[in-house]
């Protein structure tokens, strides 16, 4: 596990918190608005996430204050390539998602067991994760990552709320599957987001992960119009969603509804959690990634090392700006965020 604090210096005791976004119903049922699920719950029902529960007719997620992981990282690990590149950030994690991707690489905190919710001993105060963040240097703010930190909303909220009352920055990275008053709401107090986009097909969704593309599409709209920092991961699939046609429409969509700007990262797939199909080829990776430089000016392959292409091109005049080497960065033609050849503005959020 991404652990690079002993959480155990920190513990206070774990709470249940009332959740936020909610319709109560007749006989003590209650409606979960927070994700596109709604679900339904009469009074002892757990929602699809696991970590949020009808107890007596009051809405409450078992999970506020519990932390799975917390370490510091390069930003560019979220990935974040584009958002004041080369810095570091502290990242932190619970457990639960919304969606029930079979090839889930953080499932162990992801889609817990109810063993492992029950042991869960690390519980930090939103001031201690500050107190943290705040004692690293060259430390830029607080990362919600690891599982899907939508289903952790009010704790996230609370962290978000009192990194940026200090200056700092904050960084979501989701899947993106939330109802439209909560995005808009956590909007105000996140600087940037990574979200995935695991497939520009439906039956993907509804099949490997248990969900709709819809509302995926929607928050993508919604956070690119919001101009807040976007950037999106698309993980290739063999078999599943690699399939060029459907990629080239991906491709318009993002084009057309975000812009040729937004910053898309191609992952690379190993085998894990109940997905056996063998990793993504090489030649797969580089047909994909031409593909989508047909529209998108920043296309980054991710888990693979393909020299030269991982690089940061201006791309008007074509000048190197940023050399890379897996989370290594050489800034080289850069100054204030723009191409020191031509001018043109490269990283909106960026530090000389
Ligand atoms: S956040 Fe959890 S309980 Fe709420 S609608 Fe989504 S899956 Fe259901």
């Amino acid at each position: 596990m991404r652990v690079s604090h002993n959480l155990s210096n920190f513990t206070i005791k774990s709470r249940f918190m009332k959740a936020a976004f909610l319709e109560t119903l007749e006989n003590n049922k209650v409606r979960c608005t927070l994700c596109p699920h709604n679900c339904l719950l009469k009074p002892g029902e757990t929602g699809k996430c696991t970590v949020r529960h009808n107890n007596e007719g009051t809405l409450v997620t078992e999970t506020f204050n519990t932390v799975s992981a917390l370490s510091i990282d390069p930003v560019e690990k979220k990935p974040l390539y584009h958002f004041y590149p080369g810095t570091q950030i502290l990242s932190v994690g619970s457990f639960g998602c919304n969606m029930k991707c079979s090839f889930c690489q953080n499932h162990d905190i992801s889609q817990p067991t109810i063993d492992i919710l029950n042991r869960r001993k690390n519980t930090l105060s939103s001031r201690q994760i500050i107190l943290e963040a705040r004692g690293i240097d060259s430390n830029i703010g607080l990362a919600f990552t690891y599982n899907e930190p939508v289903v952790w909303y009010e704790f996230m909220k609370d962290m978000a709320v009192k990194a940026r009352s200090e200056g700092m920055s904050t960084v979501m990275v989701s899947n993106g599957y939330i109802n439209r008053d909560p995005l808009k709401e956590i909007m105000n107090y996140i600087n940037a987001f990574n979200i995935d986009l695991k497939a520009f097909n439906d039956n993907f969704y509804r099949e490997i992960a248990g969900a709709r593309l819809k509302p995926v599409l929607k928050t993508l709209i919604e956070i690119g119009r919001s101009g807040k920092h976007l950037e999106i991961t698309y993980l290739i699939i063999p078999g599943y969603n690699d399939n060029r046609n459907e990629f080239r429409d991906c491709i318009s969509w993002l084009h057309d509804n975000i812009g040729p700007d937004v910053v898309l990262h191609l992952s690379r797939y190993f085998p894990s959690y109940n997905f056996s199909a063998p990793p993504t080829p090489a030649s797969t990776m580089h047909e994909m990634h031409n593909i989508a430089k047909e529209k998108i000016n920043f296309v980054y392959p991710g888990n693979i090392n393909i020299p030269g292409i991982m690089d940061t091109v201006c791309p008007d005049c074509g000048s190197l700006i940023t050399s890379r080497s897996g989370y290594s960065i050489k800034h080289r033609n850069i100054e204030n965020g723009k191409c020191t050849d031509c001018g043109r503005l490269i990283y909106k959020y960026f530090r000389n």
